[in-house]
């Protein structure tokens, strides 16, 4: 028996299929391009992948695909759809309303589709991957995973914006924090690595990649996150800029005759690395060019670490202290000179890196040095495995 999960995105859908028992992944693959001309479907594991071009007008046809490449006699991975006995899908906003993750019926329906005006990119494409399983696996349990749900713990000091405040009140205009999936998983495999519980640990987690965002964590509650009302504030990122100054939004509206909309494309698609280096949203692509001696390569290099050390120094001082900060995502797993430079010139704080561990690649690991007080530690984020465990549990 398995378990899918469905990530559906704007335009695309994700997906893994994971026997619920030995929680091995036995089949995995991607539909791009939904809704266009050139939609392709690329499935299999990465031995036996293959990429067939796929007519995919919405997302009912890119899941009546995936689960016809699931039935495939010769690639597929299972002989009926029957064995398929839940979905678990990512929902990116839950708004106020989920805390953990919920079986789907109507009212969490309801509930999701009130929040699209929140998350107008995230949410739509997911109801349709919802409605999509429903209909397709009418026997299949449908769970919805939120990427906000790990941050409802948040105090309202840190949650509420200083605008008046019936903008919360009224309008519900508060920081929501977003990739929280991944940050209870890897704060989850640090105590498991730590060997503590959680409950008695600080953790500042580190979700580093196109999109970036920083939590802290104390005693396992998210007490704070960078990401806030959208998935634009905080750390600067590939393409999004991150917080900057509220005020540079009516300049370029009012001073420089921009729509809202320009600016909103500007804020989240050509900022960031991309907007600074003027090459590539593509940290490889800027390192190597920084390394070439690209100077504005270099400066998006350079703030990149710096807005996440600014981040890791808040959290210090809010929690009062850190036991362990982990990195995770495309840049946190896999960039050792960005974890380089993050960490320069903390030793007085006792954060000590050890230079060959962080070289190492590809697996969980402690990378700070054995007289670090602060343990610093890389864990391959795995959201997939946190909607499986509940999906399980919400199927028990
Ligand atoms: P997303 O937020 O889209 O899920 P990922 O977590 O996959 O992003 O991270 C993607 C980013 O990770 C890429 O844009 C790239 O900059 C970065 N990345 C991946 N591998 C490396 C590497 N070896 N060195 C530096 N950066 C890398």
């Amino acid at each position: 028996m398995y378990i899918l999960v469905i990530n559906a995105g704007s335009s695309s859908l994700k997906y893994q299929l994971v026997d619920k028992d030995t929680r091995e992944l036995v089949d995995k693959g991607l539909c791009e391009r939904v809704g266009s001309d050139d939609s392709f479907h690329k499935h299999g594991l990465d031995s036996n992948e293959c990429v067939v071009a796929s007519r995919l007008p919405d997302h009912r046809a890119a899941v009546q695909a995936v689960l016809d490449s699931l039935l495939d006699p010769r690639t597929g991975s299972i002989s009926s759809l029957d064995e398929i006995v839940a979905v678990g899908h990512r929902v990116v906003h839950g708004g106020e309303h989920f805390s953990a993750s919920v079986v789907i019926d109507d009212e969490v329906i309801a509930r999701v589709e009130e929040c699209i005006p929140l998350a107008p990119l995230h949410n739509p494409p997911s109801l349709a991957g919802i409605a999509a399983c429903s209909e397709l696996l009418p026997g299949a349990t449908q769970v919805a995973v939120f990427d906000t749900a790990f941050h409802t713990t948040m105090p309202p000091k840190a949650y509420v914006y200083p605008l008046p405040y019936e903008y919360f009140e009224k309008h519900r205009i508060r920081r929501y924090g977003f990739h929280g999936t991944s940050h209870r998983y890897i704060a989850a495999r640090a105590s498991a690595l730590l060997e503590k519980p959680l409950d008695e640990l600080k953790l500042i987690t580190c979700h580093l990649g196109n999109g970036c965002s920083i939590t802290a964590i104390d005693k396992g509650i998210s007490v704070d996150t960078s990401l806030g009302f959208t998935p634009l504030e905080g750390l600067m990122m590939g393409t999004r800029c991150g917080s900057i100054d509220p005020a540079i939004v009516l300049y370029l509206i009012e001073t420089l005759g921009m729509t809202p909309r320009e600016v909103n494309d500007v804020m989240n698609r050509q900022s960031g690395l991309l907007g600074i280096s003027g090459l590539s949203n593509d940290l490889r692509d800027v390192r190597a060019a920084a390394e070439a001696g690209h100077e504005r390569a270099l400066l998006a290099y350079e703030m990149y670490s710096y807005s996440a050390k600014k981040y890791i120094g808040q959290y210090v001082f809010t929690m009062a202290g850190v036991d362990a900060i982990i990195l995770t995502a495309g840049v946190g797993e896999n960039c050792d000179r960005m974890r380089r430079m993050i960490f320069e010139g903390l030793e007085p704080l006792g954060i000590i890196i050890d230079q060959d561990k962080n070289a190492l690649r590809g697996f969980e690991r402690v990378i700070s040095a054995e007289n670090s007080r602060v343990k610093v530690i890389v864990i391959p984020t795995n959201e997939e495995l946190m909607i499986v465990e509940d999906t399980l549990a919400l199927l028990s």
